[in-house]
């Protein structure tokens, strides 16, 4: 094919476009007019218009998961999902699905994220959390911080209220305290549960009835850590990542997910493959590659929702866009 002509079929001439599917749009804006990038060619559905498609999927972490805590990681993700879902029924936002979904994870004790955190080597909680708008291309988070309920709550106000994205250590647990969030007591943190660190994070993607893609993650991080330490979670593209196509939410050890920059990698893997369990299994792929540890879900603009793990198990509940609803422990 002549250059010219190739240009013209590939849409890489610059001129202004009105394909839906342009992914230009990826963020919902037409403002950014750059060339197609070949790699999305045909490979996703439209990004604009209303849908009246919902669909969610959960995770309560990547690990060990003992067999005798299986029925509760279940009851716990479906009582998670359940709740988010029907806020979704009833219009709300992907952002408002995932932060509720979340929030009540993080008052399960069974699940290492907010009441149910591991303490580090110093005998202390910090938390870090995301929450991620795949349609303005916007984030906010906070990590190490402290004597919070629902830091992923606080990682929401950090996007919504401040020009920042990321608020970290004593800074982030002042400004989480300044903005109303009352203290939470550190004891009150530390429960059987997290004495036998056993279960992990949480996370959870959403697609709400306007066709807005949002992920969150949530986690007291890995049992034992050096205080300060910041695993994957917070991190934009590594503990969670979304944008009008997809999103993704990550477990498993944050250093080995920072690496393969995990949520983002699958994002970028799923919005050319219609199957989301393929896009997950290609991040699972990158970890092998450097002998990593973890899991991800995964969740495309069509309702489609996958998942994948190279854990011994991983605790998910979804309903997809058809609506079939199912929560397991992948073992
Ligand atoms: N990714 C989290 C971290 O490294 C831990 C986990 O997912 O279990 O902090």
């Amino acid at each position: 094919m002549q250059r010219a002509a190739r240009e013209e079929s590939d849409g890489q001439n610059g001129t202004e476009r009105t394909d839906p599917t342009d992914p230009s749009d990826l963020h919902g804006s037409r403002v950014l007019r750059r060339p197609r990038p070949l790699c999305y060619d045909g490979a996703h559905i439209a990004v604009k218009g209303v849908t009246t498609m919902i669909a969610l999927i959960i995770h309560g972490g990547a690990g060990k998961w003992p067999e005798n805590k299986h029925a509760r990681a279940k009851a716990g993700c479906e009582a998670a999902r359940d709740a988010a879902y029907r806020l979704l029924q009833n219009g709300a936002s992907a952002l408002d699905a995932v932060e509720e979904a979340l929030r009540i994870l993080e008052d399960d004790p069974l699940f290492n994220a907010g009441t149910g955190s591991h303490p580090n080597a110093a005998g202390e909680i910090e938390m870090d959390a995301i929450i991620v708008d795949g349609s303005g291309c916007r984030f906010g988070a906070v990590a190490a911080i402290q004597k919070v309920q629902h830091p992923i709550s606080v990682a929401r106000r950090v996007m919504d209220a401040t020009p920042h994205c990321l608020l970290a250590g004593c800074g982030g647990t002042q400004f989480a305290h300044e903005q109303g969030f009352p203290e939470y007591r550190t004891e009150l943190l530390r429960t059987a549960d997290s004495a036998s660190p056993s279960q992990d994070t949480v996370g959870a993607v959403a697609l709400d009835s306007q066709g807005r893609i949002a992920a969150a993650t949530s986690t007291g991080g890995t049992a034992n850590k050096l205080p300060g330490r910041v695993g994957d979670s917070p991190i934009f593209g590594c503990g969670a990542y979304a944008n009008g196509l997809a999103g993704a939410s990550a477990t498993g050890v944050g250093e080995d997910l920072m690496r393969v920059m995990m949520a983002r990698s699958v994002v970028d893997a799923a919005c050319v493959d219609p199957d989301p369990s393929r896009a997950a299994r290609h991040g699972v792929r990158l970890l092998d590659e450097i002998h990593g540890t973890g899991g991800i879900i995964c969740l495309r603009r069509e309702g489609a929702v996958g998942f994948a793990c190279n854990t011994p198990a991983m605790a998910v509940a979804f309903i997809d866009g058809q609506g079939t609803r199912a929560s397991f422990v992948k073992a």
